[in-house]
C-alpha cells in the first residue's frame, strides 16, 4: 500500500491536480484499521514508499518518519464512517476549486458525468482543518449521494474510492468536467440531462462498461 500511494501521488502531478506541495492520497490497508498517506509537507518529487506514513483510523501516527499530512484528520474521519470506502483523495485543483469557491455545484450537463458521478458534483460546508469539521462535512455531503466527489465549499475537492485508485479516477474526471462545464457556460447556459437519462448512464457505466476488472 505504500507503494500503490507513493506511485499514485505521481498522478497528481501527471494530470496537473497540484501546486507545490498541496494535495494528498492515502489508501486504507485491507483488513487493518489502518490507512497509509502521504507525509506532510514533502515535495512530489522526494516521495518514496518508505516516505509514506501509517495512522489508524483515529490519525495518530503508527509508523514513519514523517509527521503525515496535514488534511489526515479528515482521512481518517471518512475511513470511519464509510467503511466500503479504501481510497481518499484531496487536491485544489483548479477548476473544481473555482467551483468550490462559488459554493456551487458542477451540474450534471455531460454524459461523462452521468457515467462516473451519477449527477451533479456537490457541494460541502465550509471548514477550517485542525478538527474533524472537514471530514463530517465530506461524509454527510457524500452519504446517500452518488458522487464520489464533492466540492468543499471555499476549499477544494475531496473524492472517494473503493481503491485509492478509484478515488484518484475520480478526481481527475472531477477537474475535467469542472473544466468543460466553466468553459460551456462562456458560451451559454449548459442544457442540463434528464434525469431518467442520467440514471440510464450511470448504471450502464457502473455496471456493465469496461472489462470488468477491479476499477
Ligand atoms: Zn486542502
Amino acid at each position: 500500500m505504500r507503494k500503490i500511494v507513493c506511485d499514485l501521488h505521481a498522478e497528481l502531478v501527471r494530470n496537473h491536480l497540484v501546486a507545490w506541495t498541496a494535495g494528498n492520497v492515502s489508501g486504507r490497508i485491507p483488513g487493518e484499521d489502518l490507512f497509509v498517506i502521504k507525509p506532510s509537507g514533502v515535495s512530489y518529487d522526494e516521495l518514496t514508499p518508505e516516505a509514506m506514513v501509517v495512522c489508524d483510523l483515529d490519525g495518530n501516527l503508527v509508523e514513519g518518519e514523517h509527521a503525515p499530512s496535514s488534511d489526515t484528520a479528515a482521512h481518517a474521519y471518512v475511513y470511519r464512517h464509510m467503511p466500503q470506502v479504501g481510497g481518499v483523495v484531496h487536491t485544489h485543483s483548479t477548476y473544481a476549486s473555482a467551483w468550490a469557491a462559488r459554493d456551487e455545484a458542477i451540474p450534471c450537463v455531460l454524459t461523462a458525468m452521468a457515467d462516473e458521478f451519477g449527477g451533479e458534483i456537490p457541494v460541502g460546508p465550509f471548514a477550517l482543518i485542525g478538527d474533524d469539521s472537514i471530514g463530517q462535512g465530506i461524509v454527510a455531503t457524500l452519504k446517500g449521494h452518488r458522487s464520489p466527489a464533492v466540492l468543499m465549499r471555499n476549499h477544494g475537492v475531496f473524492t472517494i474510492g473503493a481503491t485509492p485508485r478509484a478515488a484518484v479516477k475520480a478526481a481527475v474526471m472531477c477537474e475535467d468536467v469542472a473544466r468543460t462545464v466553466h468553459i460551456s457556460r462562456q458560451l451559454g447556459e449548459p442544457l442540463p440531462i434528464a434525469r431518467a437519462d442520467v440514471d440510464r448512464l450511470y448504471d450502464r457505466y457502473q455496471n456493465v462498461y469496461g472489462q470488468r476488472s477491479p476499477r
